[in-house]
This record gives structure tokens, sequence and C-alpha cells, in this order.
């Protein structure tokens, strides 16, 4: 583990799940992630009443970085969550969902970079640093499509040599 804890970010997070939309499960998350230039986008979950659509804190901090063109940049995310009805915000750590940890690992690669994942609880007495290597190892992200490619233009060659 990183020996400083960002607890600036981790702030950031917290608070922005304050205002996450989630009057269904009543379990509100916040996303916040600083960039290399230290710049810092923050996302909160956001329910519907479809309940399918429900979207990731997560996703509304990567979404941002990537319209201001900072997917590439980005080197940790901060991550709070809890139950807003529970009496206390001293409840487990929040990670990732699975869908998210992919989207993290996609802007890991770009930036050729391990990106921190700091997790924490509502009121940030629980905190726990991963790497993304670390929650999503052996993961499929850009580099192998690019690897595909390669091997499908060799695969395409071959045969077109093996037509003459
Ligand atoms: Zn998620």
């Amino acid at each position: 583990m990183p020996e400083k804890i960002p607890y600036e970010l981790l702030r950031a997070a917290a608070s922005a799940a304050r205002n996450a939309y989630a009057p269904y499960s009543n379990f509100a998350v916040g996303a916040a992630l600083q960039t290399s230039d230290g710049s810092v986008f923050a996302g909160a979950n956001m329910e519907n009443a479809s309940y399918g659509l429900t979207v990731c804190a997560e996703v509304g901090a990567l979404q941002a970085a990537s319209t201001a063109g900072k997917l590439a940049d980005v080197v940790r995310i901060g991550i709070a969550g809890g139950n807003l009805r529970a009496d206390k915000c001293d409840g487990e750590i929040v990670t990732p969902c699975g869908r998210c940890r992919q989207l993290i690992l996609e802007s890991a690669r770009l930036g050729s970079r391990d990106i921190e994942v700091w997790c924490a609880n509502l009121d940030l007495s629980s905190i726990k640093c991963f790497k993304i290597s670390e929650l999503l190892p052996h993961g499929f992200g850009p580099d192998n499509l690019v690897k595909i490619k390669i091997q499908t233009g060799i695969e395409a060659e071959t045969v077109h040599s093996g037509r003459r």
C-alpha cells in the first residue's frame, strides 16, 4: 500500500456520495478520481425506477475525465459508500463492481499505469488501497484487440500466399 492516504480525494468521493440518487437501495456511492495534472473528477451512483439502468459512481467519474480528454491520465480513484439509512457510516469499504473494474482497467491500459483504487466506507474510518491489476487480474484490455488484429493480419497473409 502506498504510504500516503489521499484523504482529500476520499473526502471528495464521500461528498459526492451524499448527492447520490439512490432512493431504492439507499446505498450511496461516490467516486473521485485524480489525473496526473491534479485534476479531480467525481461521480455518484444514480439509480433508476427500472432498476436495471442504475449507473455506478465510478462510471460518472470516468466519463467526466474522458469528456475532458483525460481518460489516459488517471492516477488514482477514491471510492466511498454505504447505506444512507444506517445509524452510522462506519460500514465495510466499498469496492468497484466487476463492470467498473473493467472500465478502470481501460483507463489504466491507456495510460500505461497501474491505477490505485482507494476503497472506503462513508465516514472514511475504514480505508484500503488496491491496484487495478489486483482487482482485475489477467483483464482484457485495448492491447488484446491490437494483438488480435495483428494475428488476424498474419493469418490473412498466410491464407493469401497459400492460394498462390
Ligand atoms: Zn460499478
